[in-house]
Parts: C-alpha cells; structure tokens; sequence
C-alpha cells in the first residue's frame, strides 16, 4: 500500500497531512497525485463522492503553484457557495505549513468588494462559483490569465445546474496551455462533451464502481400513507435519538415547512435552502457542523456535496425526480470508511420509483416498517 510520501509530496503538505490525521491514501489520491505532481497534463478523473478527491487536486496544485508570487495560479470552479467555502478551507488546511498561501474563495451572496480586495492582495488560487466568477471577470475584478491549472470540481453537478455557458466564458479568459483538471462523480454526455471540448488528451483515471461507493450506505424505505409522511418522520427521529441527519425536500417551501415544524415540535433542526441570506446559511451550516442541530432539512441544491462528519442518516422525505440525484443525496453518509443510512420515505404512487433507484446504485433497497406506526404504513 502506498504511503502520501511515496507520493512524492513535500515535507509541508506531509506534515499537514500527518496533523490532519489522514494515514493512507485513498484510491483516487493514488492515482491522481503522481500523475498531476509529474505531468503537465490535463486529466479527467471519477470518482464517487467522498472519495478525497479535494485532496487529489489540492495536494498536487499546493505544490506546484509558485508561492513566492502572488500571481493566481489555480482556478477551482465548485458548484455551490458551501462547497467553494468548504474547498478553500479545506485547502488552507493542507497548506498551512506552505508559507505565503494565500487561497480566496469567490460565491454570491457575500459581498463582491471584500472578495475583490481579498483577490487584490495576492491569491495564488482561487475557489469559485462560475456565477460569481464570471460577474468578476466582466468587472475586471480578477485577472485569470496567468492560470496554469483550472479545476471542474463536480463537474456533472456544474452542468446539471446549468452552468455550462459560464464555465466556458471563464475558460476563455484562461490561458491556452494551462492544464485542466476535470472531477466528477458520474460520466454522462455533456461531462463528456466539455472533456472534449476543453481539453488535449487528458489523462483519464476511474476509481472503483459504483457498487463499492454505495457499500458503506443501507438503504432502507417506508411505505406511508401521502399525508402521513411528516408524521413519519418524526417516528423515525423519536426511533433514533442521535439521529444526526440531513432530509432532503423537494422544495425551499417543503424545506423551510418542515424544519419549522420540527422545531415546533421539540426537535432540534434547521432548513438550509436557497431563499435565505447568505449569513443565515453559514449559521445553520456552522450548527449543523459543530453538531448542536441534529436534523438539517435541505434542497438538494443547498446540500449539494456538503461534506460533514458522521452523518448517520439521509432522510429522502420526497424522493427525487432523477434517481441520479438520490445517488448525491445517500452520499451525505457513509463517508470516509464510515457506516451510514439511507432512508426514503415513499407513498404507494411513488414506490416504483424504488426500482429505478436500485439499478442506478445497483443495490436492494430493504423494506421496512415505521417504528410502531402500524396505522400509518401502508
Ligand atoms: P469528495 O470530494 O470525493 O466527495 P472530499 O474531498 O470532500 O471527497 O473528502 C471527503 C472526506 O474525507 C473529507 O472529510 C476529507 O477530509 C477526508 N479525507 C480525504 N482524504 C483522506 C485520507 N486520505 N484519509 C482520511 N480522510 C480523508
Ligand atoms: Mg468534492
């Protein structure tokens, strides 16, 4: 088994990832680390979500930026503003033995003169939405075109929300012979089709099946009757007090209804959607983290790749349209080696949608019943 210095990575990011804790490699970091520390290449990587993949194109950008200058080097395009601030942060943690750092991380909803003066002041890399980014662009506020390598972080993420044309009028204000580094949890069509278009016979590296990335997750379902469904979930809650979870809804009205209503009703919960202000996401993301509220209700675009520890449930209290999308919501846990639950709460005209489900995850969903809610299964 390799070692991170067998690597090849320098005894800064060596020692960060020793405080970090981090004692092997995973497989994408195996693969992808040597290849983008050696090469001057464009790459193509997938890999199912938490797999490390931050790390994978962290360690090896941290390395080869020139810290000495204060030029921005890397660019790293996110779906969200949670995942860019979760990326940076994550960065300034694998670097902070890397002296003269500066990573900035550019999203809406914050204050687009504070990150321009952040820019100013010498950021080697930059962690951005595409929206934000190319608002910047057209202001002047970034210069890009001295990149040497762009990362798609989540990139069939990015093009599901549409941001396809941002991306490609960030990419031309990027410098031809730049290296493009591509991640994604899935391969279809259009990841695809911008691989082709934007990049020189990249490196293409696959990691596991889709088998192995669900082996950590059970993924369980309850047939209810429809109007039933939140008196479900609450028995599901009461069934598993250090139940620490997210539940997706289908809706930012859904959301925010059934946060309130669990607050009412004594639970400790909070709703994390895209009709709140920015501060008020960054506190319910801080509580959700430091683990003092125990059932985050979500979107999926709000909970998009959001990384926290030990989540020990993922509540689908509506199912999905896509069942692709169910596959980025179970990711939520079992994480990093862990164990973790998948629950789907279903009434009787959705539960086929079970079946579509289990081919894409290519695992069996077990059926099970309401912890002593008898009179509300079905
Ligand atoms: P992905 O982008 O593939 O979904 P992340 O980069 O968010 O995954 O990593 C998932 C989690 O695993 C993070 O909390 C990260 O700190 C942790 N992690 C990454 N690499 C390692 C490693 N080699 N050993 C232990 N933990 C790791
Ligand atoms: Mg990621």
């Amino acid at each position: 088994m390799n070692t991170f210095q067998d690597l090849g990575l320098n005894p800064d990011l060596l020692q960060a990832i020793t405080d970090m804790g981090f004692e092997t490699p995973s497989d994408i970091q195996n693969k992808a680390i040597p290849v983008l520390l050696e090469q001057d290449t464009d790459l193509v990587a997938l890999a199912q979500t938490g797999t490390g993949k931050t790390a994978a194109f962290g360690f090896p950008m941290l390395q080869k930026i020139h810290l000495e200058s204060r030029t921005t080097q890397g660019l790293i395009l996110s779906p969200t503003r949670e995942l860019c601030l979760q990326i940076s942060n994550e960065l300034k943690a694998y670097g902070k033995y890397c002296k003269g750092l500066n990573v900035v991380a550019i999203y809406g909803g914050a204050s687009i003169t504070d990150q321009a003066r952040d820019v100013k002041r010498g950021a080697q890399i930059i962690v951005a939405t595409p929206g934000r980014m190319k608002d910047m662009i057209k202001r002047r506020l970034v210069d890009i075109s001295k990149i040497e390598y762009a990362v798609l972080d989540e990139a069939d993420e990015m093009l599901n929300m549409g941001f396809k044309e941002d991306i490609t009028d960030i990419l031309a204000h990027t410098p031809e012979e730049k290296n493009t580094w591509l991640f994604s949890a899935t391969m279809p069509k259009e990841v695809a089709n911008i691989a082709k278009h934007f990049m020189v016979s990249p490196v293409e590296i696959t990691v596991g099946n889709k088998n192995e990335s669900t082996n950590q997750v059970t993924h369980e379902y309850y047939l209810v009757n429809a109007r039933d469904r939140y008196a479900a979930l609450k028995r599901l809650a009461d069934a598993n007090p250090d139940i620490f979870s997210v539940i997706f809804c289908r809706t930012k009205r859904d959301t925010q209804k059934i946060a309130e209503q669990l607050i009412e009703d004594g639970y400790s919960a909070g709703a994390l959607h895209g009709d709140l202000s920015q501060n008020q996401r960054d506190l319910v993301m801080k509580s959700f983290r430091n683990q003092q509220i125990q059932m985050l209700v979500a979107t999926d675009v709000a909970a998009r790749g959001i990384d926290v520890d030990d989540i020990t449930h993922v509540i689908n209290y509506q199912l999905p349209d896509e069942p692709e999308v169910y596959t980025h919501r179970s990711g939520r846990t079992g994480r990093a080696g862990k164990t973790g639950i998948s629950m789907v709460i279903v009434s009787k005209s959705e539960v086929r949608k079970i079946k579509s489900i289990e081919r894409i995850i290519k695992k069996d969903f077990i059926k099970k019943d309401i912890p002593d809610g008898m009179e509300i299964c079905e």
